[in-house]
C-alpha cells in the first residue's frame, strides 16, 4: 500500500490535468480526501458524476480549506486570481503548485498571493492532450512523462523537505521530475512546445484564408504534415491564448530565430541551393530519431492521445 503524502488534495480547475492528476493520484494512492473548486458549473456537475471528488464547489476557499496539497490547474492568466481567492483560507505548511505551461510569471503570480507559513513550489507536466475538461482526464496521463518543478531560490530545510514531498508525489503519479530555473523553463518550452502550437495555428488559418484553393480541397486532400498540424490547432483558445501572453519574452526570442532561419530556408529553394535542404533535412531526421530514443514518442500512439502537448 502506498504512502498517503498528502492526507488532503485541493485542485483548483478540474478539467483536463486537474481531473486527471486527480484519478492518478487516488489510483497511486498517495492523497486522502479530494475537493475540487471549478468556475464552471457544467464541469463541476460533471465532476460530481464521475465521483472525482469528496466536496466539490465554486468557491475557492472553501475548497482549500485544511488541505495539505493545493494545486492550481486553470488557465496561466487566472492563476494569480485563483491564488488571491485562496490565500486566506490557506492552512499553515500547506504545499502550493500549480501545472501552468508558463512558470516565471505564474510563479511571481503565486508567491505574490501566498501568505507566510505556507510552500510555493511551481510545476509543469510536460503532459496533456488537445481536450479540455473532466471527461478528457486520464489517470495513465503522466505515466512516464517528464514533470518540471521551479522551486523558488529557498534553502531553508522545512522548504525543501516540501519540494521532495511534491517530486515524490509525481514520481508516484509515474513521472519523472527534473528541477529547472523558472525561465529557462519558459525558454526551452517556447522551443518545444510553444512556437510549434503558433505554427500549427498559423498554418491552419493560412490554408483557411486562401482564396485560390477552397476550404472543401483543404479538407479533402488534407495529408499527413497538415492533418497533425489541425490537431495540434484544435487545441483549447483560452489556454493557448493566455500561454503566449505570458511567455511573450521567450516566444518572441525564438520566433525571432525561427524567422531567420525560415528566410534562409526561402533563398535555399529560391537559388536551387538542394545540397542546404538536404542537409537540413538529414539533420532534422536525427533530432526525430533522438526524440524517439528519449522515450518521448512511443509506437503505439497511446490510444490515440497525444501524451505531450504541451
Ligand atoms: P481545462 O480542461 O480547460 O480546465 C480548466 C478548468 O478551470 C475549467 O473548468 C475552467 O472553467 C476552470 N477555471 C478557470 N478559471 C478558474 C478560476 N479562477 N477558478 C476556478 N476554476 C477556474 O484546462 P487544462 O487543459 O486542464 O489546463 C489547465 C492548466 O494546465 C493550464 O494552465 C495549462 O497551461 C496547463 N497544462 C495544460 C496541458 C494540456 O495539454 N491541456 C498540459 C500541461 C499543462 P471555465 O471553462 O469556465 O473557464
Amino acid at each position: 500500500m502506498a504512502q498517503v503524502l498528502y492526507p488532503k488534495l485541493a485542485v483548483i480547475g478540474g478539467g483536463l490535468i486537474g481531473s486527471s492528476l486527480i484519478r492518478a493520484a487516488r489510483a497511486a494512492g498517495v492523497v486522502g480526501e479530494v475537493a475540487v473548486a471549478d468556475a464552471s458549473e457544467r464541469a463541476r456537475e460533471r465532476i460530481v458524476a464521475l465521483g472525482l471528488a469528496d466536496f466539490t464547489t465554486a468557491d475557492v476557499a472553501e475548497a482549500v480549506k485544511d488541505a495539505d496539497l493545493v494545486v492550481f490547474a486553470v488557465p496561466v492568466l487566472a492563476m494569480g486570481e485563483a491564488a488571491r481567492a485562496a490565500a486566506a483560507a490557506l492552512k499553515l505548511g500547506a504545499t502550493l503548485t500549480d501545472v501552468g505551461s508558463v512558470k516565471a510569471s505564474v510563479a511571481e503570480a503565486l508567491v505574490t498571493a501566498a501568505p507566510a507559513g505556507v510552500f510555493v513550489v511551481p510545476g509543469h507536466p510536460i503532459a496533456g492532450t488537445e481536450q479540455s475538461g473532466p471527461d478528457a482526464g486520464f489517470a495513465e496521463l503522466f505515466l512516464n512523462r517528464w514533470v518540471i518543478l521551479t522551486p523558488l531560490k529557498r534553502e531553508d530545510e522545512p522548504y525543501l523537505d516540501a519540494v521532495q514531498r511534491l517530486a515524490d508525489f509525481w514520481k508516484a503519479l509515474g513521472s519523472n521530475v527534473e528541477r529547472m530555473d523558472a525561465a529557462h523553463h519558459d525558454l526551452v518550452l517556447a522551443v518545444t512546445s510553444h512556437l510549434p502550437h503558433l505554427i500549427a495555428y498559423n498554418i491552419v488559418g493560412t490554408a483557411a484564408d486562401l482564396e485560390e484553393v477552397t476550404q472543401a480541397e483543404v479538407m479533402k486532400f488534407s495529408a499527413g504534415g497538415f492533418r497533425d498540424f489541425t490537431r495540434i490547432a484544435a487545441s483549447d483558445p483560452t489556454m493557448w491564448r493566455d500561454i503566449f501572453v505570458a511567455n511573450k519574452d521567450a516566444v518572441l526570442e525564438i520566433l525571432g530565430r525561427f524567422t531567420e532561419d525560415l528566410q534562409a530556408l526561402s533563398r535555399a529553394i529560391r537559388w536551387g541551393e538542394s545540397d542546404k535542404l538536404f542537409e537540413l533535412f538529414s539533420r532534422t531526421r536525427e533530432i526525430r530519431r533522438g526524440v524517439i530514443d528519449a522515450g518521448q514518442e512511443s509506437p503505439e500512439p497511446n490510444f490515440g492521445r497525444d501524451h505531450r502537448a504541451p
